[in-house]
């Protein structure tokens, strides 16, 4: 345990071999500027933010300075990308600094991204530009509110360097928080090898620290395969019910923990349609909003093939057991998925019909081009519920659900079977898990626009202020709820 300041930093990473990680030689940035120290998230974690403030603080969330006894290291990992294995990827521009544990006792780990070459860098530079930084700042947190498993962003530093993009930009580093950085891709990185004792190791430190749980199993090495099944069925399932598009659901991109992990051109769909994407490096598509989940399941195939010498002595038992495993994936994200939906139309309870009650919306949705999270919101309201309970054939419609009159009198008549339950009661309950406010990308860009061009912090600082709140309406704040005007939309994310 090293001792910094008034928190420990604990490094259990490298108490794993040497072949895990790399050391890294600290990498001096121009002139070190806090942006955004998370305060509320340092609390929680028993952090010194005054410490944190301080120049010291600073060099260390720029990488510049370590406080004594810390050795920050490069993870080893491997990887699909798009579908084509690379063996050796790693934290090409990312540090792991160590572990802190909170007040209830749950173990982080704190790294820095963005803060110079390490072994692992290959051509690149080691660096993140200012605006994937304030990106994954303001998402992450925003689906931490949402109550989405997420990697946390703890601080954003300005570096006082200009990386080389297509155009130079301003650099920054990022400090992320994480239950853990261990990726499907850290297990392909030994699997690889051929390395079954590295394999094994990797194993028990994620069960350790993820999974306790599976060390009773009879065989837990099948229950870590199971939990992470289990884990990341539920978390897609979160992802498609605000219309989250990760963007580069690489193997080297899906973490163990089932945290959302490396928000790089990562958007949130507008009009419902299934083939949306964003990113623009996936140029076929492969990770549009309708794939994910089936992106997430030939990941966990990967994991599984990873596993199999942990699996069974015998090859032919551990495909089989693999292949059991993978099968609960698909009824275990719609399940998920399902009650999600119920939840958002206001259901308490399960009819069979509630499926094609859904997928009538959501095709009416696509047809019509409507704004995935401003219907749901509209179905929210207390005075169409009322409306629809009291004047079904005259009720007043907002204009966004004008295309909905007739998928309308369908849910009216499902609703009328659960009376339990007040209009204003169901909408007040609607309006719990249909979010008023979520991270819209041309807001994201203006974000970053006015940061990167004018230096100016206001719009970063308001959506902030605004997605800490998503499920409340905000007088004033009208804007940041609206889908943007044709003219606004964003057609591409970069990393
Ligand atoms: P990503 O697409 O962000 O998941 O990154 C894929 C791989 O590329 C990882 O091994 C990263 O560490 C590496 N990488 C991405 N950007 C850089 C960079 N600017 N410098 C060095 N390595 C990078
Ligand atoms: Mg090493
Ligand atoms: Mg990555």
């Amino acid at each position: 345990v090293r001792v910094m300041n008034n928190f420990s930093l604990e490094q259990t990473y490298v108490s794993l071999p040497e072949r895990f990680y790399a050391q890294v030689e600290l990498s001096p940035v121009a002139a070190p500027q806090l942006i955004k120290l998370n305060e509320k998230l340092a609390e929680a974690l028993g952090l010194d933010t005054a410490w944190l403030a301080s120049p010291a603080g600073i060099a260390m969330l720029a990488g510049q300075a370590m406080p004594e006894g810390v050795q920050p290291v490069a993870l080893a990992y491997a990887g699909h990308q798009f579908g084509n294995f690379v063996p050796r990827l790693g934290d090409g521009r990312a540090l792991l600094l160590g572990d802190v544990t909170d007040s209830a006792g749950k173990t982080w780990e704190i790294q820095l991204k963005g803060s110079g070459r390490t072994p692992f860098s290959r051509r690149g530079d080691g660096r993140a530009a200012l605006g994937p930084v304030l990106r994954e700042c303001v998402v992450s947190e925003a689906m931490a509110v949402l109550g989405i498993p997420t990697t946390r962003s703890l601080a954003a530093v300005r570096t006082g360097e200009t990386v080389l993009r297509e155009t130079p930009l301003p650099g920054a580093v990022l400090t992320r928080v994480a239950a853990s950085h261990i990726r499907v891709g850290t297990f392909q990185f030994f699997a690889a090898r051929e390395d079954e004792a590295g394999l094994r190791l990797l194993a028990d430190y994620a069960i350790s620290r993820h999974y306790p749980d599976a060390t009773q199993a009879e065989n837990p090495y099948l229950a870590l395969l199971e939990s992470v099944i289990a884990a990341q069925a539920r978390l897609v399932a979160q992802w498609m019910l605000v219309g989250f598009i990760h963007g580069v659901m690489n193997t080297d991109n899906m973490s163990i923990s089932g945290e959302t992990i490396d928000y790089g051109p990562c958007a949130f769909m507008e009009q419902y349609d299934t083939s949306t994407v964003f990113s623009f490096i996936d140029e076929r598509g492969r990770y549009a909003y309708g794939n994910q989940p089936s992106m997430a399941l030939w990941n966990l195939t990967r994991l599984a093939e990873a596993l199999l010498p942990l699996l069974a002595e015998n090859d032919d038992t551990a495909v089989e057991i693999a292949q059991t495993a993978l099968g609960a994936f698909e009824p275990q994200f719609q399940t998920a998925y399902l009650a999600g939906l119920r939840a958002k139309l206001g259901l308490k309870t399960e009819q069979e019909g509630d499926i094609a009650l859904a997928r009538t919306l959501l095709e009416t949705m696509k047809n019509d081009q409507l704004d995935f999270t401003q219907t749901f919101r509209a179905l929210s309201q207390t005075e169409l519920q009322e409306g629809l309970a009291n004047t079904p054939d005259a009720v007043l419609l907002p204009d966004t659900l004008t295309p909905l009159g007739a998928w309308l009198k369908q849910w009216q008549v499902r609703l009328e079977q659960e009376p339990s339950c007040t209009p204003a009661q169901r909408a007040a309950t609607m309006r719990r898990v249909n979010p008023c406010y979520i991270p819209r990308n041309h807001l994201v860009e203006e974000m970053i626009v006015q940061a990167v061009t004018e230096d100016d912090y206001t719009l970063f600082e308001t959506l902030q202020s605004v997605l800490a709140n998503p499920y409340q309406e905000q007088p004033g704040r009208e804007r940041y709820a609206l889908p943007a005007k044709p003219a606004e939309r964003v057609r591409y994310t970069f990393c």
